[in-house]
């Protein structure tokens, strides 16, 4: 009997196995056909995060060597400060968070932080400091308490509750007949986009990275709860380095520097006031949404 039962029980820790390598960060960069490879150098070093401070210096990409994709990318986020990229879509603005995230490496010019070229650290030290709020947050079937301490494993319970708290679904959680136990995901419960969400930014507070990348969603929210999840996401980038999608301008008003992305380069770049005087790209932009959110209202 044990013998039948042995191959059953491999089948179950491969299982898990699977089910925790796909994660978040995966989705949120569209893996569709993983990229090749990347691994540590054989004197790579545990990134030291100091301050936080990112810089993509000259940094020139492609997919395939064919189709260049970024060129001659340039820019800092000061620790602490917030960057949003905007553009039309294939602009080349989630590449920068693949890169930043090392899924690829780069064929020109660098990435740092803190002054260390992500090309030079392990992997794992640089994904443990970069936290990801994705477009669309994948859900494990599990505990609405695994998918939320999945952000830091070895977070306590208090902590655990609450980031729940901070990212204001603890009243939800414990509004379910099975609170903290009711599984979720493909075959459990089924959460609304908004309440998705909320459990990435529980598990982003939990992990609490010295660096934040924000994939603001496009699938549409209802205004109240996106207006509430904007304004939480904006919370937790202002204590951190970090690095916003962005896909609506409403989000990046206040960013301290926005770059116009077109093609793969930076066209404009700047605060929203100063882009808006230039009467450029982005002032263009703002126009058409402005007029956009006129005609639904
Ligand atoms: P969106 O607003 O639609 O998300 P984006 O500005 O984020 O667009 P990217 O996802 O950065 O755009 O893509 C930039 C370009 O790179 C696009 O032309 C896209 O087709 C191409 N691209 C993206 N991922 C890959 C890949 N894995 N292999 C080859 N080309 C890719």
């Amino acid at each position: 009997l044990l013998q039948m039962f042995q191959p059953l029980s491999f089948l179950g820790v491969m299982y898990r196995q699977i089910k925790e390598s796909i994660t978040d960060v995966e989705r949120m960069f569209g893996l569709l056909g993983r990229p090749r490879e990347i691994e540590d150098k054989p004197d790579a070093r545990a990134l030291d995060v100091v301050a936080g401070e990112v810089r993509f210096d000259h940094v020139n990409f492609a997919y395939n060597a064919d189709r260049p994709i970024l060129r001659d990318v340039s820019f800092a986020i000061p620790a602490g400060n917030t960057v949003a990229a905007v553009g039309a879509s294939g602009a080349g603005k989630s590449t920068l968070a693949r890169l930043l995230f090392r899924f690829y490496d780069i064929q020109q010019g660098s990435i740092t932080i803190d002054g260390q070229d992500i090309r030079h650290v392990t992997q794992d030290s640089l994904r443990a400091a970069i936290g990801v709020v994705p477009q669309d947050t994948v859900l494990f079937n599990d505990s609405i308490y695994y998918n939320i301490a999945y952000g830091r494993p070895e977070a306590s319970r208090e902590e655990v509750i609450e980031a729940a708290r901070a990212a204001h679904i603890l009243a939800f959680i414990e509004s379910l007949p099975q609170g903290w136990d009711t599984v979720v995901g493909e075959r459990g419960l089924k959460l609304s986009g908004g309440e998705k969400q909320r459990v990435a930014i529980a598990r982003t507070l939990l992990k609490n990275p010295a660096i934040l990348i924000l994939d603001e969603a496009t699938s549409a929210l209802d205004t109240q709860t996106e207006k509430a999840i904007q304004g939480e996401l904006l919370e937790i980038a202002r204590s951190r380095t970090s690095l916003i999608i962005a896909h609506r301008l409403s989000t990046v008003v206040e960013a301290d520097e926005i770059l116009v992305m077109e093609g793969g380069r930076i066209v404009e770049r700047g605060r929203h006031p100063d882009l808006l005087v230039k009467n450029g790209v982005y002032a263009h932009m703002w126009a058409l949404q402005q007029q956009a959110e006129d005609e639904t209202a």
